[in-house]
């Protein structure tokens, strides 16, 4: 079958990080749509209640009832501890009849925006930023790397949820940006050594979630903050479906160049 006819993603083993709310849970959704039976997608948060939630509405779809699977991980990606909870969740839930793996590394936090680069003075602060929306991300992809070898006849997709602020400096978002930034090159890096996996980094546009409210609430610089709160009125914010609509469309036609920064925009 040509890339432009494919349907489906595959009997697949999904990791999806930030499942509980916001695009991390309609990318779910989607993705259990397209998904053959006997796939398990594996949903990390950690707000146990929201995953739960999610995952009877799976279990309750007609994805659900055909047979795919959904796991809840219960995980703080900001400790240690969690990408390796998340690999070990994930291992458990392979099957040697799935043929594509596929990990989302969609969870982030905005990090303090009320603040500018000048105030960043505590080491502790930024380390603590950067062990969920940096570190989390590189160790759990090279987790789930080495817990599914490449191999013949298994597929293996690594999806980083960017932002155009990973490209644009935003003023008072020093560590989303970085953050961002970091996350656009590791990819880029990952696809230069390993050739057989496909990577992305999706920038999903503005989107209508508590991140987004956090920003424009608490952006401290003035004209970012009113060109925030501008766009809302005007209303340009996106559904997390108008947007997870083209994530999937990417991974569906999968011609992407493997490590690009695709932006909803482009497409
Ligand atoms: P939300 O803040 O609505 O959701 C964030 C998700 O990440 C939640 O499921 C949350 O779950 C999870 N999460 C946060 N902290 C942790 C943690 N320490 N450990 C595990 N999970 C965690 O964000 P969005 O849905 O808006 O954003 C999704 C992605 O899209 C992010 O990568 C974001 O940067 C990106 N993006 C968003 C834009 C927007 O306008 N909203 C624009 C561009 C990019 P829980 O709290 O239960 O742990």
């Amino acid at each position: 079958m040509s890339s432009s006819e494919r349907t489906d993603l595959g009997r697949a083993l999904c990791i999806i990080t930030g499942a509980s709310r916001g695009l991390g849970r309609s990318i779910a959704s989607e993705i259990s749509r397209l998904v053959k039976p006997g796939s398990v997608l594996v949903l990390v948060a950690r707000s146990g209640d929201e995953l739960r939630s999610l995952q009877a509405e799976l279990a309750g779809s007609e994805a659900g009832k055909a047979g795919v699977l959904a796991e809840c991980v219960v995980a703080d990606l900001g400790q240690m501890e969690g990408p390796e909870i998340v690999v070990r969740a994930a291992k458990g839930a392979f099957s040697e009849a799935m043929d594509h793996i596929i990990l989302i590394n969609n969870a982030a936090s905005l990090g303090d925006v009320s603040r500018y680069t000048k105030s960043f003075t505590d080491m502790a602060e930024v380390d603590s930023y950067l062990s969920l929306n940096v570190s989390s991300c590189l160790c759990l992809t090279a987790g789930i790397l080495q817990a599914f070898p490449q191999r013949a006849a298994l597929k293996r997709t690594v999806v980083n949820i960017s932002s155009l602020c990973a490209i644009q400096p935003v003023p008072s978002w020093v560590l989303y940006c970085s953050g961002k930034a970091a996350r656009d090159m590791m990819c880029r890096v990952l696809a230069e050594e390993e050739p057989d996996l496909r990577v992305l980094s999706y920038a999903p546009g503005p989107l209508d979630t508590d991140m987004h409210q956090e920003a424009r609430t608490h952006t401290a610089h003035p004209s970012m903050r009113k060109s925030i709160l501008d766009s809302v009125a005007q209303g340009q914010l996106l559904t997390c479906e108008a947007s997870c609509a083209k994530l999937i469309k990417l991974l569906l036609e999968d011609t992407y160049t493997s490590g690009a920064h695709m932006d909803y925009y482009d497409l």
